[in-house]
């Protein structure tokens, strides 16, 4: 049951005021805090509220290319960096990261919504990035040998890219920065870095942490603007940067590939996905239980790795459906920051209102509501856990993201059916199968369209594993071993000789 803390009298615990009035709410460039160039801020609503927060500077697209003129003036300086030096800083910013974990968990509750346990559970998973990425500046590679022939030697070397722009989106407001800046810095590269408009806060407080722990002046800059389009482009065509990583929605993703082709840049690009949860009827049923919840449930439903189809073989639908609307029903929804709430408000109307359609739709077309189905009317974009059985494949939900707390169910009687229900998409960011048997296991993972797969797990997201997805889910991988790759450029150099020891010791 939840249970009310002390609040203010906007509703907000005593100390939000406290954590709202420490964070910065300048751009940083080179290496300072300051207001944008025409003095213009905008707002930070509390989705549970709708009410502000605080208001932070809005860049136009002349602070936009100040910063960036910063990161690519620091560009030598980061590349000679050690890799000791490179270890010490993100090491130093995950230990800040986590010292203050609490009090971070707060700012991304309040300017995004979750629940401040799945709040503290982000900025673990963010500095974990930092962690993991401070080991890899200790492990950057290179290569020493013969050619086929043994004439000449090959020496490959890897290099920073060097000035990169990093643009975030509003559901993971930490994590999916440090996934960024994490190997942005082990690889010695600058940036700039772009958070969401409706999420600014966690990354100005973690800009605020890097800048503390003494990383050089230009290596790290951050913008925040209401004008995303106009401040981004005359960057990206400007030739001064050298590559562009993006979380964010697919549609924005091309048109960013398109500018990045004019000066040809590197992309990192982790767009939308539509990920089928498969239940096979031999499945341990508690576990495929627990992963839809886990699967559709964490973030509110607003992640990119959401189960967004949820496919129940006929053995088991009806005892799967009737098993998570239970556990769906029992869920509490309010503001994040009240104690005992595990489902917040979307982040917006527009969200709200798009789940509500798209819910509408799919009852229109033969849904049967299980539980939930209705927005609120009250203050704050909620909406509650929802669970739809017999949702046709025709749905407008089968083909998009929902990005909300509902749960669509479908039927099917066949591994083929299914597959080719699942692969059904343009995108390609993960599958979830639950089934106990070792063969079908393999050929699922191996057939599934996707970049990443859940075997019998709803959440595959782990900093030391390559995330990313394929088709229009992306190109790159963040994480794992792979993910510092994307910020280095191969370099061969071809030695030539040696000469014959014998010619070698003619020359004395
Ligand atoms: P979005 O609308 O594409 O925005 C993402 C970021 O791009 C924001 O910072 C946004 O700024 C910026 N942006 C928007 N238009 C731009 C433009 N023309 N030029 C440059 N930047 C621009 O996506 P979102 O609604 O924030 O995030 C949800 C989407 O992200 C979903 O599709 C989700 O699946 C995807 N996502 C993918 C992953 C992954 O790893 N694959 C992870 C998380 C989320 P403003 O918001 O300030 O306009």
């Amino acid at each position: 049951m939840a249970t009310d803390t002390p609040t203010d009298e906007h509703g907000l615990p005593a100390r939000a005021q406290e954590v709202l009035a420490a964070v910065p709410t300048g751009l940083f460039v080179a290496g300072a805090w300051q207001p944008a160039a025409s003095g213009d801020t905008f707002p930070v609503l509390d989705p549970a509220t709708g009410r502000e927060l605080v208001s932070v500077a809005d860049a136009g697209p002349e602070d936009g290319m100040r910063a960036l003129q910063a990161a690519a003036d620091a560009r030598s300086e980061m590349a000679e960096s050690s890799p000791k030096q490179r270890y010490d800083w993100l090491m130093a910013a995950y230990q800040a990261v986590t010292e203050r974990a609490d009090e971070l968990a707060l700012l991304m509750t309040l300017e995004m919504g979750k629940p401040l346990a799945e709040a503290r559970g982000e900025v673990t998973y963010a500095a974990e990035f930092l962690r993991h990425f401070a080991g890899e500046a200790l492990r950057i590679e290179g290569g020493y040998q013969r050619s086929p022939a043994g004439d000449t030697r090959f020496l490959v070397m890897r290099q920073p890219v060097g000035p990169t722009l990093l643009i975030t989106p509003w559901n993971f407001p930490m994590a999916m920065g440090t996934r960024k800046i994490g190997p942005a810095i082990a690889a010695g590269c600058t940036s700039v870095i772009k958070p969401a408009h409706q999420t600014p806060l966690s990354m100005l407080a973690l800009v605020e942490i890097l800048h503390e722990v003494g990383l050089p002046a230009g290596s790290v800059n951050t913008v925040t603007t209401t004008h995303a389009g106009v401040v981004m482009e005359p960057m990206i065509r400007s030739g001064l940067a050298r590559k562009l990583s993006f979380t964010g929605s697919t549609q924005v993703g091309k048109k960013l590939l398109e500018q990045c082709a004019e000066k040809v840049l590197r992309t990192s690009m982790e767009l939308g996905g539509n990920a089928p949860f498969i239940v096979f009827d031999d499945a341990d049923l508690d576990d495929a239980v627990a992963g839809a919840m886990a699967a559709k449930m964490r973030n509110m439903g607003e992640a990119c790795t959401a189960a967004n189809r949820i496919y129940v073989q006929e053995g088991v639908a009806e005892e799967f459906g009737r098993r998570l609307a239970e556990r769906m029903a029992a869920l509490q929804v309010g503001p994040g920051t009240r104690e005992g709430v595990t489902v917040g408000p979307l982040i917006d109307q527009a969200a709200q209102d798009k789940v509500g359609e798209l819910v509408a739709d799919a009852v229109r077309r033969g849904a049967q509501v299980l539980t939930g189905g209705e927005a609120d009317p009250g203050q704050g974009y909620f909406y509650p856990p929802t669970v739809l059985t017999h949702v046709s494949p025709q749905s407008r939900m089968a083909a998009e993201e929902i990005f909300g707390p509902v749960a669509p169910l479908t039927s099917f009687g066949t591994e083929e059916e299914v597959l080719e229900l699942a692969n059904d998409t343009p995108y390609g960011l993960v599958s979830y199968v639950y089934t106990r048997d070792l063969d079908r296991s393999l050929r699922m993972a191996e057939q599934l369209e996707s970049g990443m797969v859940g075997l019998n797990q709803g959440v595959v997201s782990n900093p030391a594993a390559p995330f990313g997805g394929i088709k229009e889910s992306g190109l790159g991988r963040e994480g794992g071993a792979l993910g510092i790759e994307e910020f280095l450029e191969v370099k061969y150099v071809g030695i030539g000789g040696p000469r014959p020891r014998a010619a070698a010791q003619g020359d004395g």
